[in-house]
C-alpha cells in the first residue's frame, strides 16, 4: 500500500456538507436551503414540459458519430444566439468560436486552460465572493488568482466604488470573471448603468471579460433582459468570452449541457480558437455527450418548445421572486427588527441573507434549517407550505 500513503481525504465541498446533515435530520419541519437546484412549490425536481416532449420527439435517434457533430455545431449556434442576442451582428457575421462544454463547469475549466495555453502569464480576476469552484477551477488550471472587491456586507448590495477601484488597479489587459446576472452566492447584479461604466473602465483598462452565466433567465424571468450586461460589453466592441450552463435555466443538471464561446476579431480567428478548444477538449475528455445537446438543440430550433421553454422559465423565476417578496412580508408582520429588504433587492436563485456563521449553526440545531455558513439562502427551497416555519425560524435566531 505504499503508492497512495499520503493522499488523505479532500476538503468536503460546503453543499455537499449541508445535505448530509439534512438528510441525516429526522424532524418533519427540516428545510435544505443549500441545493443550487430549482425545485417546485411543493419542494420537488422539476423535469419541464419542453423537456419531456423533446424527449418524446427523439425516442430512438441512433447517434451516430456523423450526428454527434451535427447535433453539437446546431446546439453551439443555437446557443450562442441567446448569449449575443439572434439578430446580433456578432452572430450574422460568424465572430463567434463556440464549443459544446460538460455544463457551466465544464466550460469555465476549459477557458481556465485556453487562458492558460495562450496566456501563460496571466491571472484571473474573481469577484469577493464567488461560486467557491471557480477558485478550485482556475487552481487546478494553474491559473493564479487574484480577487476583486464585490459585495458589501453593510448595504447587503454592490460595493460599486470598491469594484471600480479593483479595476482601475489591476494591470492593464487583465482577466476577469464576472457573472452577468444572478450572482451567485449574493444574488446582487449591477444596474445597467453600472454596467455601462464597469464596461467602460474595462476597455480603458484593455481587460478581458469572461461571463459565466449559469442562471440565464433566472434573475427577470426574460432571457434577454439577464443578457443585459454582456450586451452592453458588445456594444463597446469588447472581444468577451462566455460560459453558459443549461443546468438551471432547462433544469438539465445530470445532463452536463454547456456551451464555451469567445468572441473573435473577425471571422478568419473563429477557426483557429475553435479548433484549439477542440483540441483541448480532445486531451481531457475527447468529445462531450450527446443526449442533453440533442435535447437542448430540439428544444432551441423549434419554436413551439421553445416559447414553450420561455414560459416555463418565466414560471421558475416568478415563484422565486413571490417566495421573495413573502418571506421578506412574513418577517416585516413578525417586527423583525433587521432590515429585510435585500431579500428582495437581491435576485436569481439566492438570498445572502445576512445570517452569521453562529446564526446558520443555531438555524440547524433548533429549528432544522439548512444553509451554507455564509448565510446564503437557495429561495428554490422556500415554499408556500414552509416559508412562514422559516420567517419565524429566522426571526427567533435574529432577535
Ligand atoms: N457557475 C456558477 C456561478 C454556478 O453557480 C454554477 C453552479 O452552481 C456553475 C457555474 C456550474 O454549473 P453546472 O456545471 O452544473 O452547469
Amino acid at each position: 500500500g505504499l503508492w497512495w500513503d499520503r493522499v488523505g481525504p479532500a476538503t468536503k465541498d460546503p453543499i455537499t456538507g449541508v445535505t448530509e446533515s439534512f438528510l441525516a435530520d429526522s424532524s418533519p419541519n427540516k428545510i435544505n436551503l443549500g441545493v443550487g437546484a430549482y425545485r417546485d412549490d411543493e419542494g420537488r425536481p422539476v423535469v419541464l414540459r419542453c423537456v419531456r416532449e423533446a424527449e418524446a420527439s427523439i425516442a430512438g435517434s441512433e447517434f451516430l458519430e456523423s450526428v454527434s457533430a451535427a447535433v453539437s455545431s446546431k446546439f453551439v449556434e443555437e446557443s450562442v444566439k441567446l448569449v449575443y442576442g439572434s439578430d446580433s451582428d456578432v452572430v450574422k457575421d460568424g465572430r463567434v468560436a463556440g464549443v459544446q462544454a460538460l455544463s457551466g463547469t465544464g466550460a469555465c475549466r476549459l477557458f481556465a486552460e485556453f487562458q492558460r495555453h495562450f496566456h501563460p502569464d496571466s491571472r484571473i480576476y474573481l469577484p469577493d465572493p464567488t461560486w467557491s469552484n471557480h477558485h478550485n477551477i482556475w487552481k487546478d488550471a494553474q491559473v493564479p488568482e487574484r480577487t476583486f472587491r464585490y459585495y458589501d456586507p453593510d448595504s447587503k448590495g454592490l460595493n460599486f466604488s470598491a469594484l471600480i477601484d479593483d479595476v482601475k488597479n489591476a494591470p492593464d489587459g487583465s482577466f476577469f470573471l464576472l457573472h452577468p446576472c444572478a450572482h451567485n452566492p449574493t444574488g446582487v447584479d449591477p444596474t445597467e448603468e453600472q454596467w455601462r461604466e464597469i464596461s467602460y473602465q474595462f476597455k480603458v483598462k484593455n481587460h478581458f471579460p469572461f461571463f459565466d452565466m449559469a442562471y440565464q433567465g433566472f434573475a427577470s424571468g426574460d432571457l434577454d433582459k439577464d443578457a443585459r450586461a454582456i450586451r452592453i460589453f458588445l456594444k463597446d466592441d469588447h472581444l468577451v468570452g462566455c460560459a453558459q450552463s443549461f443546468a438551471k435555466n432547462m433544469g438539465l443538471y445530470g445532463h452536463r449541457v454547456g456551451c464555451l464561446s469567445i468572441l473573435c476579431a473577425d471571422s478568419n480567428q473563429v477557426g483557429s480558437i475553435r479548433s484549439q478548444l477542440q483540441r483541448i477538449a480532445r486531451a481531457m475528455y475527447s468529445s462531450p455527450p450527446v443526449h442533453g445537446v440533442l435535447l437542448v438543440s430540439t428544444i432551441l430550433s423549434d419554436p413551439y418548445l421553445k416559447s414553450l421553454w420561455i414560459e416555463e422559465l418565466k414560471t421558475m423565476a416568478n415563484r422565486i421572486r413571490g417566495m421573495r417578496t413573502t418571506l421578506q412580508d412574513s418577517l416585516e408582520r413578525l417586527d423583525s427588527p433587521p432590515n429585510w429588504e435585500h431579500i428582495t433587492n437581491q435576485v436569481g436563485m439566492f438570498c445572502f441573507s445576512g445570517l452569521t456563521p453562529d446564526q446558520v449553526d443555531r438555524l440547524a440545531r433548533e429549528f432544522h434549517v439548512y444553509m451554507t455558513r455564509d448565510g446564503r439562502i437557495s429561495m428554490a427551497g422556500v415554499t408556500t407550505g414552509n416559508v412562514s416555519y422559516l420567517a419565524n425560524a429566522i426571526h427567533e435566531t435574529t432577535r
